[in-house]
């Protein structure tokens, strides 16, 4: 099986961080709260973290701050909204920097930030099957009400995902794309079925999908890369245990040690 290309990959996020002029830095431009947090989780996951400078990326997440709202926007003078919101409050979890929030302010949001705010986040980038499944598991999973799912029958419809090269799709009759790897099996980890699906099988695919020697995942194998798919697709990695990745907790959508230590304080 192909190996993760950890350090290209890293290599990868952090230029694109920086390429502010690149065609991907102008496409992501009204959404780049939202690439940070794809780029510096998956640098976490892969212990990397320390490869940015701190400081400097609380002080942009800050300068994109609307505190009349207590809203983020999606780059510096773009208007609040909740899913930009979600990001920042990530971002600022990974970097342990919560204490520089008005959490009073962010407060109203911070309620609803494991159910609304992720509802809209992952309604807005795709309106598909997988992730309206995945909104509803970690809704359900976060307020303690996974009782109300029947999981054999979620876990066979999700099961039915993977497709014959092994990567996963988001409804019948689509084709494979790494970005499902997440949404399916976070999913299927919440209703506790991940071991229905043939993870070697997933991890080849996802594995396949690398552009090794420039850095990046794509959807699918020989497309290009770009900075969600590679997020996915090491999340992806992480929820399998794939060695050398930090584990990442099915919900949250963050690293499992960030998670612990944001509710270890509580
Ligand atoms: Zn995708």
């Amino acid at each position: 099986m192909a190996e993760l290309a950890a350090d290209q990959h890293v290599r990868y996020i952090v230029t694109v961080e920086k390429k502010k002029d690149s065609f991907e830095s102008l496409v992501m431009e009204h959404i780049r709260l939202n690439g940070a947090y794809w780029g510096l989780t998956t640098l976490d996951l892969l212990h990397k973290l320390h490869a940015v400078d701190a400081a400097e990326v609380v002080d942009w997440i800050m300068s994109c701050y609307h505190p009349e709202s207590g809203g983020f926007g999606g780059n510096v003078g773009h208007d609040p909204h909740v899913l930009y919101t979600l990001s920042a409050v990530q971002v600022l979890c990974l970097f342990d920097r919560l204490d520089v929030l008005d959490i009073d302010k962010v407060a109203d949001c911070q309620m609803l930030l494991d159910c609304k705010m992720r509802m809209d986040h992952f309604l807005v980038i795709s309106g598909v099957k997988s992730t309206l499944v995945f909104c509803c598991v970690g809704a359900l999973a976060i307020t303690g009400s996974l009782h109300h799912i029947d999981r054999d029958l979620l876990g066979w419809w999700l099961c039915e995902r993977q497709c014959k090269d092994g990567g996963l799709n988001g409804r019948p009759e689509k084709l494979a794309d790494v970005c499902y790897s997440w949404w399916v099996l976070s999913s299927l980890i919440m209703i506790d079925r991940v071991h229905w699906i043939d993870k070697e099988k997933l991890a080849k695919f996802i594995l396949n999908c690398q552009d090794k020697e420039n850095g990046g995942i794509s959807d699918r194998p020989d497309n290009a890369v770009d900075i969600y798919h590679t997020y996915f697709g090491v999340a992806g990695l992480s929820l399998m245990e794939y060695p050398g990745v930090k584990p990442m907790d099915p919900a949250y959508a963050l690293p499992l040690d960030v998670v612990n230590r944001i509710f270890l304080r509580k």
